[in-house]
């Protein structure tokens, strides 16, 4: 994030995010609170009062890379300055932490957000509170594009995820909250506007009045009618409801574009994996959203390697990935949690043996992908303008920092950043489309 004309006695701040959008909001929360209160923002660590990094503590490796992180800005810092570690790795791996990076003096955790300040001017602060639409936010992704943040935490117990001890049970924010957030981006120029939460389908459910994702969709869209792209990222495969598909396939600005993480299709590997869904629930669900909401596009991750997975698990998973045929899709090898039930389980999958799955499933999740591309060429479809030299976007279908970019030819001059064209495609390349915009 490069910073305005400095005023030289204000205190700076460099800041790094890792791991998912939504650390992404929370990183953007902390500096907002931060620049509303006379800091600025370093250009590089080595001019930095303060180096925050919002960690990531998911998976095993995304631990290492924030420690390897802490230590490199560490090395930068000049004399005097502080360092925070902030987020998920510091919430639920503080000792370990401390102990491996020593400099960084303030930890912070996921439910210390809006106490930064506070604690960089040596006072406690609040612990707890959730950011709401009237914290100011830094949002840090393109002109034209935001995530926001509607719930916090997860109240599932899937068996190899850490997030239930990291983030704690769901906490949803109001809905008028959310709007009046929406509307707030929107006013400053947000087109896109991407929700995003660990368990999006229950949204409300913790809520007193219990409002559905539907209901605050629909707010939303109606509320908020200058945004032209809403996204739905982050749905789990079960509790998706007919009100929350109906509600996509009516509304406009309502991208039927949906992620739906289903990680397995094995019956018994889904059990352990204590999902609560079986492969013919979801093969009904794939059926009932592509009939509610016709040319829809999928996005999903599988997970490779859970205990227990035999090679005839792995073949009905594969069985099923090329049934399903999921438009966009990421696969992940199980990593043993230390703290999650599934890492005490028997029958662990020899790492090889994940890697090869992993590639076998890959594999055929490319070949599912460039026939869709080549399917699709000669489509016509909405993209928004990212780049202009060369001139790169995103088709309405291409999630951001997930699903590519389209490259499109010809018009590089007279398209603006954060503009939104009609585009052809006329071919692919790896995971990005090629494309020429339509007059
Ligand atoms: S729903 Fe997602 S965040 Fe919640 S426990 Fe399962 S995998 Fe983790």
């Amino acid at each position: 994030m490069s910073p305005g004309r400095r005023n030289s006695s204000a205190p700076t701040v460099f800041a790094i995010t890792l791991g998912c959008p939504k650390n992404r909001v929370d990183t953007e929360v902390m500096l907002g609170d931060l620049l509303s209160h006379g800091w600025e923002l370093a250009g590089e660590p080595g001019r930095a009062d303060v180096l925050l990094v919002n960690t990531c503590g998911f998976l095993k490796a995304a631990r290492e890379e924030s420690v390897d992180t802490l230590r490199e800005v560490a090395r930068e810092m000049k004399p005097g300055a502080r360092l925070v570690a902030a987020g998920c790795m510091t919430e639920r791996f503080r000792r370990e932490l401390a102990r491996e990076v020593p400099e960084a003096g303030i930890l912070v955790g996921t439910r210390e957000l809006l106490s930064l300040r506070d604690r960089l001017e040596g006072k406690r602060g609040p612990v707890g509170s959730f950011p709401t639409a009237a914290n100011p936010r830094l949002v840090s992704t393109t002109e034209r594009m935001a995530y926001i943040k509607v719930a916090d935490g997860c109240s599932r117990r899937c068996s190899f995820c850490l997030i239930p001890r990291l983030k704690g049970r769901q906490r949803s924010r109001p809905a008028a909250d959310i709007v009046e957030e929406s509307a707030n981006l929107a006013a400053t120029g947000t087109r896109e506007l991407v929700l995003v939460a660990q368990d999006l389908v229950h949204y409300g459910t913790d809520l007193p009045e219990r409002p559905s994702l539907a209901s605050l969709v629909r707010s939303i869209s109606g509320q908020v009618p200058q945004l032209r792209w809403i996204r739905l990222m982050y749905l789990f495969p079960r509790d998706l409801s007919d009100e929350l598909l109906d509600c996509v396939a009516d509304c406009d600005n309502v991208l039927p574009y949906l992620d739906i993480p289903v990680q397995h299709a094995d019956d018994r590997v889904l059990a352990a994996m204590r999902r609560g869904t079986t492969r013919k629930s979801l093969e009904t669900l794939v059926e009932r959203v592509r009939a509610k909401v016709p040319g829809c596009v999928l996005r999903t991750t599988y997970m490779v390697g859970f205990p227990g997975e035999t090679d005839i698990a792995f073949d009905n998973l594969l069985s099923f990935a090329e049934q399903a045929r999921f438009e966009m899709a990421g696969v992940f090898e199980f990593s043993a949690e230390p703290g999650s039930m599934a890492a005490g389980l028997p029958e662990q999958v020899p790492a090889h043996v994940r890697a090869e799955r992993s590639r076998a499933l890959q594999s055929l999740l490319d070949r599912i992908a460039s026939k869709t591309r080549g399917d699709m060429e000669g489509e016509v479809h909405e993209a928004v303008i990212e780049a202009t030299d060369p001139t790169m976007g995103r088709f309405w279908f291409q999630a951001p920092e997930v699903d590519g970019a389209v490259r499109l030819d010809g018009r590089g001059a007279d398209v603006d950043v954060g503009e939104f064209i009609r585009a052809r495609i006329i071919g692919a390349r790896d995971i990005d489309f090629l494309g020429t915009a339509e007059s």
